[in-house]
């Protein structure tokens, strides 16, 4: 018995959340056989997912019957996410897989508190990630991270790079480590899109699975500075229920599509709050975030109430996915999280990446 018979046994059995087979995807991750045993660990975009004991039930008996003599077979899952383009070298970042742009229409529907626990879900689930504040009117990451220290400056291939950031796992950095206290308004425009460029083209990222960055809201520079320096793999829309939001997160939906970047789904924050004695109000009213989906034509990755304990963390500097993990609210995010690695896993495999920025090969 050889690799590639596993690998051959595994050419016929689907992802199945992509709908196509293991070995093609490279999420054949490991194979050990001592004579004996054999074990498999294989990627796949929900490890946890409800089918996933048949599903490993199905792959051992495959392998059984090809092999009568195995004693005993091993499968195992883990959270697998795709490159993005399989050009990623070309551009900057090369060792970033892919780059998700976490945006809103209007500030103050809890987009950075968001993007801060979405990050650390997917660090959560065993990848490895990057955050870029770029809220040039609120950078609030360095607060929300208790960050109170300043990137490194490195040597990389003879130029001076920035070093990010690193908390609870996370690689950071922050338009708010270069700005002055109430600085928002001549920050705005070229100093901000300059300074999102160096995030990306002068600093040290690494290997990332994924990169997010907390987008200012609403549609402007700094959208397009980014659509035009890496090739997105996505976007994702925060809003609230409010028709208020919704309606401003719709042009931001547009803004991207525009520049084809497709909206990898929507994250509805606020959505209701409920009490001790399990009362739910829905403040902002009630499935503003589903019907917005449905007229965009875009998954809803998942509905975050309004909750003291997540203002709290946030305020605190230790985002509640991190510091309080057991709490509904986290396991909310968690799913939020495994949703968003489908959405990227689909998008990836679409034959539909962008085409990368057209200014990449300049200088
Ligand atoms: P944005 O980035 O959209 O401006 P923030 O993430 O800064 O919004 O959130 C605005 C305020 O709302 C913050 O004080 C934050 O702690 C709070 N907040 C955000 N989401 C929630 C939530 N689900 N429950 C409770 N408070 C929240």
């Amino acid at each position: 018995m050889t690799e590639n018979d596993i690998k051959g046994i595994l050419s016929l059995i689907n992802e199945p959340f992509i709908g196509k087979d293991f070995t093609s995807l490279g999420f054949v991750k490991q194979i050990s056989y001592n004579g004996k045993n054999l074990s498999v660990i294989l990627e796949i975009s929900d490890e946890d997912f409800a089918g996933a004991d048949d599903l490993k039930a199905r792959i051992t008996s495959d392998i059984q019957k090809a092999f009568p003599e195995l004693k005993e077979i091993n499968i195992s899952f883990k959270t697998g996410i795709l490159n993005h383009d399989s050009r990623q070298k070309e551009f900057v970042m090369p060792g970033v897989k892919n780059t998700i742009a976490v945006a809103s229409g209007k500030g103050g529907v809890g987009k950075s508190t968001v993007a801060v626990n979405l990050t650390m879900a997917l660090a959560k689930l065993g990848l490895k990630v990057g955050l870029i504040d770029a809220d040039i009117y609120g950078p609030s990451i360095p607060l929300m991270m208790d960050i109170h220290t300043s990137p490194g400056i490195a040597e990389d291939k003879g130029r001076k790079v920035l070093v990010p950031v690193e908390q609870y796992g996370i690689k950071l950095m922050s338009i708010g480590f270069l700005m002055k206290k109430d600085d928002a308004v001549v920050w705005r425009g070229p100093m901000a899109s300059s300074a999102l460029k160096q995030f990306m083209e002068d600093s040290l990222w690494g290997n990332l699975d994924v990169l997010l960055f907390d987008m200012p809201p609403g549609t402007g520079d700094i959208q397009l500075t980014l659509s035009q320096t890496v090739p997105l793999t996505g976007a994702v829309i925060v809003t609230t229920p409010q028709e208020i939001a919704t309606a401003d997160a719709k042009k931001g939906y547009t803004m991207f599509d525009k520049v084809n970047v497709p909206t990898l789904g929507v994250i509805e924050n606020m959505s209701y709050y409920k009490s001790e004695t399990g009362k739910i109000d829905y403040i902002f009213g009630q499935g503003g975030g589903k019907k917005m989906c449905e007229e965009i034509g875009v998954e809803l990755l998942g509905e975050i109430p309004i909750n003291s304990k997540i203002r709290e963390q946030g305020d605190a500097g230790n985002p509640i996915v991190n510091s309080n993990p057991e709490e509904e609210e986290s396991k909310t995010f968690l799913n939020i999280a495994k949703n968003l690695i489908i959405s990227i896993n689909k998008r990836n495999t679409s034959g539909k990446q962008s085409k990368g920025p057209e200014i990449i090969m300049e200088g």
